[in-house]
């Protein structure tokens, strides 16, 4: 468990130092702790280490977890949402960083008016437009964000990546680099219902990169919990 508690410091130094060379400010930076496959009594030492956001791939971790959890954290779906799961989460949830099609944008509008709420979503981008991902393709985005845009309890927050993986982080640079770039472009449009704030991107392997190239919100798991094991 100290482990957790030296992983986020250090996770911590690595964004201060990134933030002063790069003249912005680090409290700007939401570090998201990735806790697929992890325990809660793990998740709540990390929280208890000062980490505030949750994120997790999967609807069902997510009420798995949920009340065994500190009431105080702040939960993101961060993986591919199904439109027949959206109920389970929409009041749990702060923030939905994968819509990637009109038809769960619909659901999440519905099910965000029943609710009496309006749901913060961000749009997940695929930009180096691997097969094996989903996402809206880097062209197709300011076409989507002005579709969903026309709903009313959506509120469209910024844009979401997952880089490829490269052994070398320099090798997505560009990546980040062009989705700041969309981002940018999105947010002097004023859009309805957009409040262009979010640029998510940036995991363990990457994301002193991805702050370097303009994100303010990382997704890390392994290096915080450690190499995932799947088999338990
Ligand atoms: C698992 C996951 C992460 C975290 O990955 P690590 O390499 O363990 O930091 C980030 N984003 C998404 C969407 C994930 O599924």
């Amino acid at each position: 468990m100290e482990n957790i508690q030296v992983n986020i410091a250090e996770i911590k130094e690595e964004i201060n130092q990134i933030c002063q060379s790069y003249g912005r400010n680090a409290e700007d930076i939401t570090l998201i702790a990735v806790t697929k496959t992890v325990d809660t009594d793990k998740i709540n030492y990390a929280v208890g280490c000062g980490i505030a956001n949750l994120g997790e791939n999967k609807v069902q971790e997510i009420m798995d977890k949920y009340d065994a959890v500190d009431r105080n954290v702040k939960w993101h779906l961060i993986g591919h949402l199904q439109t027949n799961k959206v109920k389970y989460i929409i009041d749990k949830v702060e923030l939905i960083h994968s819509v990637d099609s009109i038809k769960l944008a619909e659901e999440i509008n519905k099910r965000a008016e029943k609710n009496n709420l309006i749901k913060d979503v961000l749009v997940q981008i695929n930009v180096a437009e691997e097969d094996t991902k989903f996402g809206i393709d880097l062209e197709q985005a300011v076409d989507f964000v002005k579709s969903i845009s026309e709903f009313e309890n959506i509120r469209v927050k910024g844009l979401m990546t997952i880089a490829p993986y490269d052994l070398d982080p320099e090798g997505v640079r560009p990546v980040f680099r062009q989705l700041k770039k969309k981002f940018d472009e999105l947010a002097q449009m004023n859009l309805p219902n957009t409040d262009l704030k979010h640029l998510s991107m940036g995991m363990s392997n990457d994301y002193k990169v991805a702050i370097e190239e303009g994100s303010n919100m990382i997704r890390i798991g392994t290096a915080i919990f450690g190499k995932r094991n799947y088999n338990k």
